[in-house]
């Protein structure tokens, strides 16, 4: 892994003759291409979809929570997210928000 992304490295390539394959690889980011490429979203360097202060993708009224954007986590932090980014749906939409937010999306466990 580099960065949190997997990585090929050359010359350990083989093969493993197999009737089925299943893939047990965890959460590898938003799936690429369809919906998401065509709202025009940007991603982090994580492959997450990118997002700011307020939850917001670069597009506006599009926004992110949960996994999608913090990455493989636990139900606690997107149910965080998802009240936060509710708050940051209502502030864009009303101007102002009486909502809590409880996280921000930069918001990582205490070491
Ligand atoms: C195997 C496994 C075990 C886990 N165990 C734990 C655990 O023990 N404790 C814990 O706290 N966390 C656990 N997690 C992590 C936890 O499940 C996630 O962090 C959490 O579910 C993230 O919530 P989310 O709402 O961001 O995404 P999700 O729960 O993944 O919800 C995304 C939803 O979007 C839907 N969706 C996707 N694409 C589309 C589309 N194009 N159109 C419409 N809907 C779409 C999906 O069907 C899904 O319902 C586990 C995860 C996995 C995979």
């Amino acid at each position: 892994m580099v960065n949190g992304r997997f990585e090929k490295i050359e010359g350990t390539d083989r093969e493993i003759p197999a009737d089925f394959v299943f893939l047990a690889m965890g959460f590898v980011g938003p799936e690429k291409g369809s919906w998401l490429e065509q709202l025009g979203v940007s991603f982090d360097e994580r492959g997450n979809v990118a997002r700011n202060d307020r939850y917001m993708s670069n597009v506006p009224g599009v926004f992110v929570a949960g996994d999608m954007g913090r990455g493989q986590s636990l139900i606690v932090w997107a149910i965080a997210e998802g009240r936060s980014c509710a708050a940051g749906a209502d502030a864009w939409l009303m101007g102002e928000t009486q909502l809590p937010s409880p996280i921000a999306p930069t918001a990582r466990p205490l070491q």
